[in-house]
Parts: structure tokens; sequence; C-alpha cells
């Protein structure tokens, strides 16, 4: 089967590591063109470098230095990929990042903070790319959200309620959007990433390997493949919603996660 995406132009915010780097590198491979953005200079520049090493040339890459919670600097990401292309087919809105607290230490503050980072990450870059997105035949928007959308765990107490807005949220735009622009989002599991890396970093045990960290990890969760994912496992569902080849779905969520769900 093929994607259909050669040719294509796809967006990526956070796209410079974990799962946003792996969906930027498998759209390359299909023969997309890929703009990606992040808030680290260092990190957007190793991920272009790593990217263009594997064959994408200046044509069909390019990656700007751009916070998605900053309107103004998501507009000007936006117009520059406007002027380079014309058109974005897919959307990729997946910068961001998990909040671990409970109910009694979530601040007013962080509250705040965590709804803004969930909420307008999807918000300010779709307003953005939306008429580029309409002026796609194909356009399509891909939310990259989590399961605790629809599982909350009580260790991330408020993330897992701006999950479930976001996942709200996807529903309706899919409804206001088509048939235009379809919306579906991802819903992942655990996923090896930057963000895991750096709990691994910050494990009590420094004796403990890699292997045997995410082994147990997997096992005391309780994911039923016993292992966590892969990073372009997930790149593969995200890019599949947003590809031609998904054409007559919009509305959807797709796990990720192993079998962890426990929803029917
Ligand atoms: P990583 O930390 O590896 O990647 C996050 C990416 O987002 C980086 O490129 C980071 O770059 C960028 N980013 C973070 N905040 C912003 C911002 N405000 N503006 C622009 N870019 C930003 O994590 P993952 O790959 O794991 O995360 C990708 C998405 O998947 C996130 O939304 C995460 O919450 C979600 N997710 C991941 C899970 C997992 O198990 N991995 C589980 C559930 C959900 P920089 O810091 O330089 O800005």
């Amino acid at each position: 089967m093929s994607t259909g995406l050669r040719d294509k132009t796809v967006v990526v915010t956070g796209g410079t590591s974990g799962i946003g780097l792996a969906v930027a590198e498998l759209a390359l491979s299909q023969g997309a063109s890929v703009a990606l953005c992040g808030r680290d200079a260092g990190r957007l520049s190793e991920a272009l470098d790593k990217l263009g090493t594997k064959g994408a040339g200046e044509d069909r890459l390019m990656g700007v230095r751009c916070d998605v919670l900053d309107g103004a600097a998501v507009e000007g990401f936006a117009a520059t990929v406007g002027r380079w292309r014309g058109v974005v087919d897919l959307l990729v809105n997946n910068a961001g990042q998990g909040r671990t607290s409970t109910f009694a230490d979530t601040t007013d503050d962080a509250w705040h903070q965590e709804l803004d980072l969930k909420l307008m990450s999807q918000v300010r870059p779709l307003r953005a790319f939306l008429p580029l997105l309409r002026a796609s035949a194909a356009g399509a928007l891909t939310i990259v959200n989590s399961l605790i959308a629809i599982e909350p765990v009580p260790h991330m107490v408020c993330t897992s309620a701006a999950r479930a807005a976001v996942q709200n949220l996807a529903k309706s735009l899919s409804r206001e959007l088509a048939p235009h622009v379809r919306v579906n989002s991802v819903l992942i599991g655990m996923i090896e990433s930057g963000q895991w890396d750096r709990r691994f970093a910050a494990r009590p045990d420094q004796h403990t390997t890699r292997e045997q960290w995410f082994a147990t990890l997997a096992r005391d969760r309780g994911v039923p493949l016993g292992r966590l994912g892969r990073a372009e496992e997930a790149a593969a569902a995200i890019l599949f919603l947003g590809s031609p080849a998904a054409s007559y779905i919009t509305g959807a969520s797709l796990e990720v996660s192993g079998g962890h769900s426990h929803a029917i």
C-alpha cells in the first residue's frame, strides 16, 4: 500500500526529537517535503543535520525555531512555509511534554500552564496553517495526543484533564473542517523518546541499565506487548492517518500503546 505522501508537504511541530523527529524522517522517506519546528536552536540544527545526512536536501527540508505557545512565532513559521511551498497537505501537531502532578500538588499556575500547553499548542498552529491546509486537495491534521486522555492516571491528573480536552476538540474540528481538512488523533501510550530519556537519566538507581529500566517500566505498567514503543512505530500511525491512504477517515483516534488501554 502506498501512503500517497510523495510530493506532499508535511509540517511537524516539535519535530526535533522523539516522535516528531521520527515523523519527519518517515515522511521524507515517503517522498514528502517536511517543515519542522522546535524551541531549542541546538536541537533544531542537530535534527536538520541528521535528516539532511539521510538524503533530504534543502529543497525538501526546512526548520524554524518556534515555540508553539508564541502566537507571533507560529504565524511567522506558517508564513515561511507558505512562501516555501504555498500549500500544506498534513499538519502534525506534536509539540509538547507531560507534567507529573496530583490534584493536591497542582497549583493554579500549573493548571493554567498545562491547559495552555496542551490546548493552545493545537489551536495556534492549526489557525496559522489552516489557509495552507485548505489550499491542499487532501488537507489533514493529525493530533498527537495521549492515552491518558481517555484513561486518566493518578500521577498525571492535570495532564490527563488537558489531554481529554484535546480529544474533545479533535472531534469538533473533524466536523467543522470537513470535508476539506480531515482531523484525527493518535493516543500514545509509552513511546521511547526524549521525555523517557530524561526520566531514565534521572532514575534513582543509576546502576540500572537502559534495557533493565525500560523492561521494568513496561512490566510494572502492565503493557501487554511487554515493551515501550519505538518512535518510528508511533510515526507510522501518525503519518498513515494524515496521508491520502486514510482519505475516508476523520474524527477517529488510534491507540499506539502496545495494548495498554482497557477501554473497549
Ligand atoms: P520529546 O521530548 O522527545 O520531543 C518533544 C518535541 O517537542 C521536541 O522536539 C521539543 O523540542 C518540542 N517542543 C516541546 N515543547 C515545545 C513548544 N512549546 N514549542 C515547540 N516545540 C516544542 O518527546 P516525545 O516525542 O515523547 O513527545 C511528542 C508528543 O507526544 C508530546 O506532545 C508528548 O506529550 C506526546 N506523548 C508522548 C508520550 C511518550 O510516551 N513518549 C506519551 C503520551 C504523549 P524543544 O524542547 O527544543 O522545543
